[in-house]
């Protein structure tokens, strides 16, 4: 059960995270916390002032935070509890004073330090819940998850290494589940071989459940967060936005990419791995089932499962005659953009043309440059991806008629079709968005 951070924002919501366990506590669940909302950011700006040499100012900054992680103490906890916390509390408040001032002094890498200091959102978080929860009566015990995630040294973005980590994963926590205990970890965090605290990357609490749950083969890894699973599309655009009962790993990897709220696809590969069971709740909303992710969706009447979308989109098109009948074309039009490290999302060709779609601008000067030495370059800004994501849409006829008649007045500039499955992906200018959205939720979801 992962946790994450406005799931434990305030003493409210730690209370219900308590419930939240409770009720799973015949399960024999592993817990797994963020750090509270926006410490870890608060955290980052300490460290990047004590970096510029004002290592007082970024100690000053987190008095607020620690307050809030004591509030919840006070109210929740007592005697032996809180006292237990706080002394981890201050212990956290006198390492990071030194560490703040190595980072002035640079008496060791940066980015080592970084790791270190940011790993105390999830360090005290861990240890907090796990206090509020034996006051609550649950049999928990805080483990540092450092102890069992073991990566590499990529400081700030460091890679486990899967077969250390499922060993110590089992050696570590099996006995203790089967004592009846509840274990609870800080996410996100984790140490290299010679022990030195490592992150896994922004949103990294995600990828350590998915590491626990299937070093142990859970039967479940719950992701508890402030959106209740995934939704039909964004609520923003239409108030009739439903969660989705179930979606494939396949499915809900092509949505990942529209929805900051949706997982990323790689911190939910070991749970794939294993074909474990993901799903997606809300901790505001307990009682609401959220979504399941699945290693194979079951087949819904409804072959439409989510509208997604994407703005602030730019299509390049590049188009050249000598492109007709040569090879190596598509390769010197990629290597272009490895070169200027650009990402490029969606792409469709002709025989004479490619078009392709860019989320980050950043080098698009520079990467203009580069391909009019291969044809001609047209620029498209401010558009939207659209992508409809739902079970067998290339085996279904009719399905891109029914997409498009739906729209039929509204100029699509780009589509693509097939390479997966289970998506259809088109581009429309940015300002006609939320009406196409609006118009194919009412089309594939209305109930009447
Ligand atoms: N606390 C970390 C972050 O804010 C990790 C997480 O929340 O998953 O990125
Ligand atoms: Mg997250």
């Amino acid at each position: 059960m992962k946790f994450g951070g406005t799931s434990v924002q305030d003493a409210s919501a730690f209370a219900r995270v308590a419930e939240i366990v409770r009720g799973e506590s015949e399960n024999s669940p592993v817990v797994v916390t963020s750090a509270m909302s926006k410490v870890t950011d608060a955290l980052i700006d300490a460290f990047d002032a004590a970096k510029k040499g004002d290592f007082e100012s970024a100690f000053a900054s987190l008095k607020p935070h620690f307050e809030r992680h004591t509030k919840v103490a006070e109210e929740l906890t007592g005697g032996a509890q809180q006292k237990s916390f706080q002394i981890e509390l201050d212990f956290a408040d006198k390492e990071l004073n030194e560490l703040f001032i190595r980072v002035t002094r640079r008496s060791l890498p940066l980015q080592m330090l970084k790791d270190a200091i940011v790993s105390y959102g999830e360090q005290l978080a861990s240890c907090l819940l796990a206090e509020v929860l034996k006051a609550k009566n649950l049999n928990a015990r805080q483990i540092d998850a450092r102890r069992l995630i073991i990566t590499d040294e990529e400081y700030g973005a460091a890679a486990p290494i899967l077969s250390e980590t499922e060993k110590l994963v089992q050696l570590e926590l099996e006995p203790l589940i089967e004592a009846g205990e509840i274990p609870v970890l800080g996410g996100f965090i984790a140490a290299s071989r010679s022990g030195e605290t490592t992150t896994l990357g922004r949103g990294g609490s995600d990828y350590s459940a998915a590491l626990v749950g299937a070093a142990l083969r859970g039967r479940e890894i719950q992701i508890w967060t402030d959106v209740t699973g995934v939704l039909t599309c964004d609520p923003r655009i239409c108030p009739e936005a439903r969660t989705i009962k179930t979606l494939s790993y396949e499915q809900a990897a092509e949505l990942a990419y529209f929805g900051a709220k949706v997982l990323h696809p790689k911190t939910i590969q070991p749970a794939v791995d294993f074909g474990i069971p993901v799903r997606v709740c809300n901790s505001h909303q307990p009682s609401m089932r959220g979504t399941m992710i699945l290693p194979k969706a079951d087949t819904t009447p409804r072959i439409v499962k989510s509208i997604a979308h994407k703005t602030g989109i730019t299509i390049l098109r590049i188009t050249s005659a000598r492109m007709l009948g040569a090879y190596g074309f598509m390769s010197a039009i990629f290597q272009i953009f490895e070169r200027h490290r650009t990402v490029i999302d969606v792409v469709t060709t002709s025989e004479v043309s490619v078009s392709l779609t860019l989320d980050n601008t950043d080098a698009i000067d520079a990467i203009v440059k580069d391909l009019t030495r291969l044809g001609q370059v047209k620029i498209e800004s401010q558009q939207a991806v659209i992508c409809i994501v739902g079970e067998g849409l290339r085996g279904t006829s009719g399905i891109a008629a029914q997409i498009f008649s739906t729209i039929s007045d509204v100029n699509i500039s780009l589509i693509s079709h097939g390479a997966s499955s289970v998506n259809m992906t088109f581009v429309v200018k940015e300002d006609q968005v939320s009406e196409v959205i609006k118009r194919l939720h009412r089309k594939f979801f209305q109930v009447s």
